[in-house]
């Protein structure tokens, strides 16, 4: 999806609301091709690859509910089956996309409100759109838990399609109100410009390049005046290689980077093209304009702003010197999101930038705090079986926190590493996380115990995941965890004492006979992680 530009009676160009779905200004572009070779660094701890189907167990006294069989090469989730309408009931619909339609839904158990994004998989005809649905959803599943991006629920596939469900935005598109508004005031741009910037330095963060920032990708969380923006798209996302050097033409043409263009860039272009949104924000106009698309490309290559026409001469310097900063044709010469987020024009009211002040890194760590030993240990036997790809963004997170790639985070460069989330922490609070996450008690954060801590607790939805970290306790597949069994793992995470172990079977073994089945396994690992990380 695209927006046009068309010109207006004075021959000035205008921001106007028609968008191409294909073709035209307005184009999407993906051209997969030309990958420079990956220099992939990997951290010392190898990660196993994952079995993808779930053994039964050999021999069992008592029937363990097995989960049911996987076949991958068949979904694009990568698990079974599963009826959305179990759990929603699908509401009018809200909107339509190239891939799909979303829908208003509402959750049976709750009654609360999500919107539905159903994908059909008639759609995906190659491997490749297909690759794309799955990465989409794994990058919004990584990045989700942030203030300005769209908080993702669940998603379900059958036979016809796959549905994604996420918060409900209830505010429409940005580019709607841009249309609607002609242009921000400086002080309502630069709130929308935060929190754009915001995403870019989060997706950056994590590990993510955005690759398609435009209006029309930010949703507005209510009809409120200062509803929060939420990105919502992340097909042309990709997880960032170390190293690697891309050539793929993504994006939208009015927004993207000189350097794309050139087929030779990095994340840096996502700060571009948050600096012609920030350009129309405040014009109403785009920088870089022509009839044809070729002479936007041209314009953009060319790189004059024009600050000379209406509205600019009333508009402040410091806004202009961002503006500028922003655009700045040399992408290693260019603005960080760091900066951006500093600069005297884009904090509010002289102040320190509004960052979010809990990263999802944060309250994933939160929430690991508060679980019981078990739990904390059957995470880890999940994250060291993870694969690769499932962990891409968290790696690229500990490399980004591990300053002095020694492997392990200090104190100190957790406490830096949030602060740089936006985090505000105190010391103390620091050293309960650092406490909580070093699993093994040695003082550091060691590469399995962060992928441990702040892992998307949405894996934890995974049967076989669950299913295996349950076999690892079950030695004798019995189909029961039994104290001494318990006692077992615990000793050889030296981590258990007599009163520990009472507690966790008390805690888990509902049906009191005094051992943990694996329903009641999995109740645990599933049960309320999200009340207890707003009990911290
Ligand atoms: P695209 O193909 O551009 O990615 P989408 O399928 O993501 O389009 O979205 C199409 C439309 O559906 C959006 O323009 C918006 O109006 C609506 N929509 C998408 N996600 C949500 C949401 N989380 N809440 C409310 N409306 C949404």
């Amino acid at each position: 999806m695209g927006c046009c530009l068309s010109k207006g009676k004075d021959s000035e160009p205008q921001y106007s609301g028609y968008r191409s779905a294909e073709g035209g200004a307005g184009m999407h572009y993906q051209n997969q091709k030309a990958h420079e070779p990956v220099v992939n660094q990997l951290p010392e701890k190898r990660v196993v690859e994952a079995q993808t189907v779930p053994q039964a167990p050999r021999k069992t006294s008592v029937p363990v509910p097995s989960p049911r069989p996987v076949h991958r090469s068949d979904t694009i989730l990568g698990k079974p089956y599963e009826d959305v309408k179990q759990y929603y009931t699908l509401g009018r619909e809200l909107g339509r996309g190239q891939f799909g339609v979303t829908y208003l839904c509402t959750e049976i158990s709750t009654g609360r409100q999500f919107a539905c994004k159903s994908i059909s998989k008639r759609k995906l005809v190659t491997k490749n759109d297909k690759e794309d649905m799955k990465r989409e959803i794994q990058i919004m599943q990584h990045l989700s838990g942030q203030p300005n991006i769209v908080e993702f629920k669940g998603a379900y596939e059958d036979k016809l399609s796959v549905h994604l469900v996420m918060e409900l935005c209830a505010g429409g598109e940005l580019f709607d109100r841009i249309i609607a508004k002609g242009h921000y005031t400086e002080r309502a741009a630069a709130s929308i410009c935060r929190q754009i910037v915001n995403v870019v330095h989060i997706c950056n963060f994590m590990g993510v390049m955005h690759r398609d920032l435009k209006p029309e990708n930010f949703l507005l969380s209510s009809k409120d005046e200062n509803a929060l923006l939420k990105a919502t798209d992340f097909g042309l996302s990709v997880f960032i290689e170390e190293g690697k050097v891309y050539r793929d033409i993504v994006g939208s043409a009015y927004y993207v980077a000189p350097e794309v263009l050139k087929r030779r860039y990095g994340k840096e272009m996502d700060i571009w093209s948050a600096g012609v949104i920030l350009y129309i924000l405040l014009s109403g106009v785009p920088p870089f304009w022509a009839e044809t698309e070729k002479g936007i490309f041209d314009a953009i290559l060319q790189g004059d702003i024009d600050f000379v026409t209406q509205p600019w001469p009333t508009i402040s310097s410091s806004a202009k010197d961002l503006v500028r900063k922003m655009l700045t044709q040399d992408p290693k010469k260019r603005i960080t999101s760091a900066e951006v987020l500093d600069h005297p024009w884009i904090r509010e009211d002289g102040e320190a930038s509004d960052k979010p002040i809990d990263s999802a890194v944060l309250s994933r760590m939160k929430q690991f705090r508060a679980m019981n030993k078990l739990k904390k240990l059957a995470l880890k036997v999940i994250a060291e079986n993870l694969s690769q790809e499932e962990i891409q963004g968290l790696k690229a997170m500990f490399t980004n926190i591990d300053t002095d790639n020694s492997g392990t985070i200090t104190y100190d460069e957790l406490k830096a590493g949030l602060a740089r989330l936006g985090s505000k922490l105190t010391e103390a609070e620091v050293q309960q996380l650092m406490e909580a996450a070093d699993v093994d008690g040695n003082g550091t954060i060691d590469y399995i115990e962060f992928i441990t801590a702040t892992m998307h607790r949405h894996k934890l939805e995974r049967d076989d995941h669950l299913y295996k970290a349950f076999q690892h306790f079950d030695k004798d597949s019995s189909g029961f965890i039994t104290r001494d069994e318990l006692e077992a793992a615990m000793k050889e995470y030296g981590m258990g004492d007599e009163f520990t172990i009472r507690e966790i079977i008390s805690e888990v073994d509902t049906d009191n006979d005094g051992r943990i089945n694996y329903e009641e396994f999995c109740a645990m690992m599933r049960s309320g992680t999200q009340q207890q990380a707003k009990l911290f």
